[in-house]
Parts: structure tokens; C-alpha cells; sequence
């Protein structure tokens, strides 16, 4: 298998021959559009349905289990890998993004998906510049929107290409990435594409710490930082089923945050799971704690459901 499309030196199969030879030999991987059309036809010609996981690759257990997630739901799991360059701003770490095609082939084969599609810059992006993108929603400008003002955008338009081009029945994306994930739901909806949104929890390691590709990037000393982010979103958590107002439970976490060297905190908010406005302390009910940061060179993202119990609880507590 070749570990890049552009170095390929042996034929790639016809999407029918690789459906044909799918089970046998573990992911087939796909870098035609063309390609991954025939073999998804030939999926659906024998009555099967068809899952998606888009991701970018340096694949970890994260991913993993929106492989296993999407397995339950249909017959056939297609995992797309390209690292987008419509999401990334200038000076972002595009370039930087690990790329390691072979290993996350392996690492799939052990889960058993079907397919992998991983295109080249220039199949998914033949003019280069894009021409039409689609934009997201005002939950879309807010925390990662706001540090990223391009990358929803990015991200929205690239995922909805890879709807079109693999026409699965059902895509998974992770709770990891939480904003990207209402913005996909909300997109899906809006524009009735006509596909089914799964959402999957955050996948951690044993020591709480969220799965990222990035992490691989992380030095020893800032991995034992990084851990920070975890535990603050789960003490914020705590916080707030133990009744702290929100405005308590995120002072608690900014500060917990704040008193690590190390840690440059980008935001650490509460909000509104649909809509990303920050909860008054006067609700009560579901709501999300969101945080971003950068440890070293690496930012990385967590989040966590809360649950507000509201002022009442609080004050007949
Ligand atoms: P990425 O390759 O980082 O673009 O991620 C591809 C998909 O995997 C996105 O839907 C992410 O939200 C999801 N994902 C990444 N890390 C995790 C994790 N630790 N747990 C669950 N889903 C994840």
C-alpha cells in the first residue's frame, strides 16, 4: 500500500474490484474521487448501507470508536482522511498536521473498517481556490470561531464535499470537536442533505487526558500539563452538580487553569449546548463547558456536558 498518493507506484484498484476485495484485506484505500463513487456503488448495488468518519488522520482510539460507532449503525464503514487546508489560517500548523496514511491503515484493519478515502489536495480542491463555501450559522463565530475566524467555514465546506462524494447514510463526528459537531448537525438540517448525523462521546486516555492527533506533539513535561485541561473541565463538571452558580464554577476553573506555568488559556466559558451563548446564572438544566489552550506550540481543545441545577437548588440547598 502506498503511504502517498502522489509517490503511488502500483495501479490503484477499480472501486469494484476493492469492494470486491474489502473483507479480505482490511481497508482498501481509495485517492479518486471516481474511485470511492464506483466502490460505494457497488456497495449500495448489493443493498448495503454506508457510514462515514471524516477525519484528518495520525488516526488514534478516538477515531477508533467512531469507526465502531458508525459499524453499529450500517453495513459498511468508509473512513475519509485529508487534512483540509481550507480550515487551517495562515501560520497555522497545516503543514505541521502528522501525516501517516500506512499506520492509520493498520490501525483500521484492526477495526475492521471497509474503505479509506484519502485524496490529494488537488482531487478535492482542482482550481485551487475555492469558488463557493458554505458558511456557518452565528454559533459558528463564537470561541473557535472567533480564535479561527476562517476555519468553520473550511471545515463545513469540506465536509459537506465529502458528503456528496461518498453519499453515506449516516457520518459520524465527535463530541472531541463540540462546536464543529452542532455546526455539522445544524448544516445537515439547513440544507436538508440528506444524511444522519451521529455524535460520539470523547474518547479520553486512562489519565483523563482528551485523544487528539495533536497530542503527539506534545513534549513529556507538556503532556503532564496538557493533563490540566481534563481535569478543569471535570472540575468544572463537579462544580456545577454540586450546585455552583455557573459564574462560580467558571471562576474555578480559570483558575485552576491559570495557576499552571505552561498553559496559555485561549477561553474557558460555559454556554448554551445549541447556540454557544454563555449561560446566566439564573438557568437551569444541560449546558456545556467549553475550553481551549494552548500548551507549548499545540493547541488543544475539551469540553464536557454540565448540569446547572439553578439558583433555587442552590439556595435551599
Ligand atoms: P480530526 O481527525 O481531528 O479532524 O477528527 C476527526 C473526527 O474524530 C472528528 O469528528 C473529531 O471530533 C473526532 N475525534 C477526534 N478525537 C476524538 C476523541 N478523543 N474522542 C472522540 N472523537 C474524536
Amino acid at each position: 500500500m502506498s503511504t502517498s498518493p502522489e509517490e503511488a507506484d502500483t495501479p490503484i484498484p477499480d472501486g469494484q474490484a476493492a469492494a470486491d476485495a474489502a473483507p479480505a484485506l482490511g481497508p482498501v484505500v481509495m485517492h479518486s474521487i471516481a474511485e470511492i463513487r464506483t466502490y460505494v456503488s457497488a456497495l449500495r448495488e448489493q443493498g448495503l448501507t454506508v457510514g462515514l468518519v471524516p477525519t484528518m488522520g495520525a488516526l488514534h482510539a478516538g477515531h477508533l470508536s467512531l469507526v465502531e460507532a458508525v459499524q453499529r449503525e450500517v453495513d459498511a464503514v468508509v473512513v475519509s482522511i485529508f487534512v483540509n487546508p481550507t480550515q487551517f489560517a495562515p501560520g497555522e500548523d497545516y503543514d505541521a498536521y502528522p501525516r501517516t496514511l500506512e499506520a492509520d491503515a493498520e490501525l483500521l484493519a484492526t477495526v475492521g473498517a471497509d474503505a479509506v478515502f484519502a485524496p490529494t489536495r488537488t482531487e478535492m480542491y482542482p482550481q485551487g481556490e475555492l469558488r463557493t463555501s458554505i458558511l456557518p450559522g452565528l454559533p459558528g463565530r463564537y470561541f473557535e470561531g472567533k480564535t479561527r475566524p476562517t476555519h468553520f467555514a473550511g471545515a463545513l465546506t469540506v465536509v459537506d464535499k465529502l458528503l456528496n462524494i461518498v453519499q453515506p447514510d449516516v457520518a459520524a463526528f465527535g463530541e472531541k470537536d463540540f462546536q464543529q459537531l452542532v455546526l455539522v448537525t445544524n448544516m445537515v438540517t439547513d440544507l436538508n442533505l440528506p444524511v444522519r448525523i451521529l455524535p460520539v462521546p470523547i474518547r479520553r486516555d486512562t489519565d483523563g487526558l482528551a485523544l487528539s492527533s495533536r497530542n503527539a506533539r506534545l513534549s513529556e513535561t507538556e503532556r503532564v500539563t496538557a493533563l490540566f485541561l481534563s481535569k478543569t473541565v471535570l472540575a468544572v463538571q463537579r462544580q456545577c452538580a454540586d450546585g455552583a452558580l455557573p459564574s462560580e464554577a467558571k471562576r474555578v476553573g480559570i483558575s485552576l487553569l491559570e495557576a499552571q506555568p505552561g498553559i496559555e488559556v485561549d477561553y474557558l466559558e460555559i454556554v448554551e449546548p445549541q447556540t454557544f451563548v454563555p449561560v446566566a446564572d439564573d438557568v437551569a438544566g444541560t449546558a456545556r463547558v467549553i475550553l481551549a489552550a494552548r500548551v507549548g506550540q499545540v493547541r488543544l481543545i475539551d469540553n464536557a456536558a454540565v448540569e446547572i441545577a439553578g439558583p433555587a437548588t442552590k439556595e435551599n440547598a
